[in-house]
């Protein structure tokens, strides 16, 4: 579809016009907010919409929405704009919602563990409005991302080896349909089995179905005793055996994350990490009761002696463990840091736990013939993990032979049973991956289920999915 089957949204169209008299100045054509919403943390060139509005309420996301479908303008939603796909540009025109203005925690129901809050929220807010009632919210993307967007990407982070990615921890959404309806799915309840599950559709949609405008999450208990330890190993795949047999062995360890040797350098160096080699390391974190981490920490260290683990490195107070774990969610900076000239592109595979070893020392193997110094980072408990390439959008040659690597990074897993993307999602960057993943008659049936939801193709266009 041409950008010009779309309307345009200028000064004097009826869109912005419409738009002008709902929001007053939380509506803007300024250049430079474009710019700002027209690309993610990612190496995608910016491409911005054409107006970006501020809502506070669903009700005004929903007059928004149904402004846009009336005269047929492309609808982009926004949280925090860290997504790592091209998720947030424009190629069709049309508005971004920026959600960060609706940023209230609406009930926190203590007695049931759960809560529910704007879509603009982020995961560092949640924890500090919980901070006082024993409870917290666990999936913890490296950025502080908004709820909305993390429910949107299917996010997870480092804890979700053991409390699940945003698939198993969302209750229920609020969501403002294509057409401008709000509409709720799930619920408090702690199981359902009344009907389609909407809300696993929109969880991991990229804005492609609707706007969320608000998340009802699942909280947990914060543990007696949390405990991070850090092991070097000699080499990879020492390191790599360590985590499947520690996974095989039914360790209900929280995280287990992995950094190679380069991406250690590198992490010491931007986080300034005192006391570690630049060798393989796993960073670890036991959650439980004092016996049971003492005693998950005892079998981690018999298995981790097999593998020439070093003496563990135990991180016991809660400002150096915010210190160990600030430094993994910060890998990724580090990683761009070195080449502040180029942009970041990380890899995503995952693949079932028998084949991690023999994916990631394949994919170490081939970054390196093909001539690539990347580090490797990985979530390596939920057998997910990141190579970190560094490229010039404006360098075709190096864009070619980055997609080039990444491409057989991304056939490799799926050979092995595995999936392109374990967190980051589908944005532009992965398309042309879902057949290959899921067939084409699958992909054929995700397009029946976008025309159902958005028959005017106004929600997002041009990602997920070639109509
Ligand atoms: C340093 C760094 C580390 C990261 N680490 C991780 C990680 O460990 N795990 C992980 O999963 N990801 C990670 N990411 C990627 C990113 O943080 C996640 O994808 C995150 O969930 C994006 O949230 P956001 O609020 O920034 O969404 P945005 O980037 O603003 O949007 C992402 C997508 O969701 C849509 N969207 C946003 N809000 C809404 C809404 N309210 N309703 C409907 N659609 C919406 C957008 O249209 C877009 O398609 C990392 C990124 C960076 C930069």
């Amino acid at each position: 579809m041409s950008k010009h089957a779309y309307a345009q949204v200028e000064s004097g169209s009826p869109v912005l016009d419409a738009l002008e008299e709902l929001l007053g100045e939380r509506v803007t054509t300024a250049m430079a907010v474009r710019e700002h919403h027209g690309r993610g943390e990612d190496y995608f060139k910016p491409v911005p919409s054409e107006a970006v509005c501020f809502p506070h309420t669903t009700e005004e996301v929903a007059e928004i929405v149904k402004i846009c479908a009336a005269h047929r303008v492309p609808v982009i939603p926004f949280g925090t704009g860290t997504s790592l796909e091209g998720h947030v540009t424009a190629p069709h025109g049309g508005i971004t919602i920026d959600l960060m203005q609706m940023n209230e925690v609406l009930e926190v129901h203590p007695e049931d563990l759960d809560c529910r809050v704007q879509a603009g929220v982020t995961r560092k807010q949640v924890n500090e409005y919980l901070r006082d009632t024993g409870m917290f919210f666990p999936i913890d993307p490296g950025a502080d991302a908004s709820l909305g967007g993390m429910a949107s990407t299917r996010a997870s982070g480092t804890n979700a080896v053991r409390y699940g990615t945003m698939k198993e921890n969302v209750l229920g959404l609020t969501v403002v349909t294509a057409d401008g309806k709000i509409i709720r799915t799930g619920g408090r309840a702690k199981k359902s089995a009344a009907g389609y599950d909407l809300t696993r559709i929109f969880v991991g949609s990229e804005g492609t179905l609707g706007v969320i405008t608000e998340v009802h999450l699942k909280l947990y208990g914060i543990p007696e005793k949390i405990a991070s330890a850090v092991c070097q190993y000699p080499s990879l795949g020492e390191a790599v055996d360590s985590v499947i047999l520690t996974i095989q062995a039914g360790v209900p360890v929280a995280r287990i994350e992995l950094l190679d040797a380069l991406m250690m350098e590198q992490t010491i160096a931007y986080s300034k990490l005192e006391g570690y080699e630049t060798k393989p390391t796993l960073f670890y974190e036991f959650h439980g009761t004092e016996a049971g981490v003492e005693e998950q920490a005892q079998l981690v260290r018999e298995i981790a002696d097999e593998f020439g683990g070093s003496a563990f490195q135990w991180t016991t107070s809660q400002e150096e463990r915010n210190k160990l774990w600030q430094a993994r969610h910060d890998a990724y900076y580090a990683g761009t840091s070195v080449e502040p000239t180029k942009l970041g592109m990380s890899t995503d595979v995952c693949v079932p736990i028998s084949r991690l070893a023999e994916c990631i020392l394949a994919t170490e193997q081939d970054t390196r013939a093909s001539g690539f110094d990347t580090p490797i980072v990985g979530h390596v408990g939920d057998v997910n993990f990141h190579v970190l390439f560094m490229l010039d959008p404006d360098d075709a040659d190096e864009v070619r032979r980055v997609k080039e690597c990444n491409q057989r990074i991304v056939e490799r897993a799926i050979a092995m049973g595995g999936t392109c993307t374990g967190e980051h999602g589908i944005g532009v960057g992965k398309m042309d991956y879902l057949p290959l993943e899921h067939g084409e008659d699958a992909v054929d049936l995700m397009r029946t289920l976008k025309r159902a939801y958005d028959p005017d193709n106004i929600m997002n266009p041009g990602k997920m999915v070639r109509l």
